[in-house]
């Protein structure tokens, strides 16, 4: 074996720890070293702490629509380079490898899905695009997302994690702020629920648009959300700023948002606050739809008391079954009234 040997043998046996990373995950709050299987049954929240780590987009969309529901929209719009723009890198150069690395055409993937069979329109940000930046495509995106709930009658949620306006698109990018914001107000024109989600870190023009236009405006735990940086703000201002400050729980104690929701949480969430959204706007007429069936699937429960009647129960027993069968029959006529006013 000459020297040489040796020495490309030792190169091996230290190459070996770079499969480490992707069994072992590390907490950014807590530090603690966990194996991925444990953290990602969690859906990337530290079991030991509960720190919120970064979702990609398509693990959001896993996350929040039923299985095999969501179907993607717009997937062909690629970014272009209006202002052949290069820093360090071209911005061409900087596009494809953002592709490359997330399988993704841009920062946002949008489309359409079931929570718990609640049809919704659903737009994910993934900061591992560009840091999530907002630029044409993506303004492009919401927009149509906007459009569809508009047309659809389905309401549309928003998950952001963005660093702001892409720069390398200037101007352009700037302009999607405006733009998504005024397809917002469509939507609100139409009475069609809007819920935004911020996690970490949703920052500049994303939170100083869309994001902070929902109609609820949901955050997740220790999320990072403003407008500029708090170094920049520092100088600015020239003050030490307060602790905790611009986390989703100083935003909630100062009325920015209206709730933090844990991850585990947050798909029944979205579902329980459109369903009082539908009570009023009846923007879902599926939703009553639903609700109806479901009442009238219990009204069989008419058959069992009746049944129950005729065998030898307790009249306790009997008394208690007819009452709530009187109950089911008062809800269904409430629903059939409600039903019969909205046609
Ligand atoms: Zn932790």
């Amino acid at each position: 074996m000459s020297f040489l040997d040796i020495f490309s043998k030792k190169k091996k046996v230290q190459s070996a720890p770079e499969e480490a990373p992707k069994h072992w995950v590390k907490c950014d709050k807590c530090n603690s070293l966990m194996y991925f299987k444990e953290v990602h049954i969690q859906s990337k929240v530290c079991p030991k702490c509960e720190y919120h780590m970064k979702l990609s987009a398509k693990e959001r969309i896993a996350l929040l629509s039923d299985e095999g529901s969501f179907v993607e929209f717009d997937k062909n719009l690629i970014p272009t380079d209006p202002l052949k723009f290069v820093d360090k890198k071209s911005y061409k150069k900087r596009i494809s490898q953002a592709r490359e690395k997330t399988g993704n055409s841009s920062a946002v993937i949008s489309g359409e899905c079931n929570v718990f069979g609640m049809p919704i329109q659903l737009v994910c940000f993934d900061f591992t695009f560009m840091g999530g930046s907002l630029a044409s495509v993506e303004g492009e995106k919401i927009v149509r997302a906007v459009n569809r709930s508009i047309e659809k009658k389905q309401p549309l949620v928003i998950v952001s994690s963005s660093g702001g306006a892409r720069m390398q698109e200037s101007t352009y990018a700037l302009l999607q702020m405006s733009k998504t914001s005024a397809a917002i107000k469509r939507l609100s024109d139409h009475k069609i629920p809007y819920i935004s989600i911020l996690t970490d870190p949703t920052m500049g023009g994303v939170s100083a648009s869309f994001a902070w236009l929902g109609d609820i405006i949901l955050a997740e735990p220790e999320a990072l959300v403003g407008f500029a940086g708090q170094r920049v703000i520092k100088q600015t201002i020239g003050a030490d700023l307060p602790e905790g400050f611009q986390k989703s729980e100083f935003l909630l104690e100062h009325g920015l948002i209206d709730m933090i929701v844990k991850r585990g949480k947050m798909k029944k969430t979205i579902y329980d606050l459109l369903n009082y959204f539908s009570d009023d706007s009846l923007v879902q007429e599926e939703f009553v739809g639903i609700e109806y069936h479901k009442q009238t699937q219990e009204l069989d429960n008419e058959a069992i008391i009746e049944e129950l009647d005729s065998k030898e129960v307790s009249e306790e027993i009997k008394d208690e079954a007819l009452e709530k069968a009187e109950e089911i029959v008062e809800e269904k006529k409430e629903f059939e009234l409600k039903l019969k006013n909205k046609s």
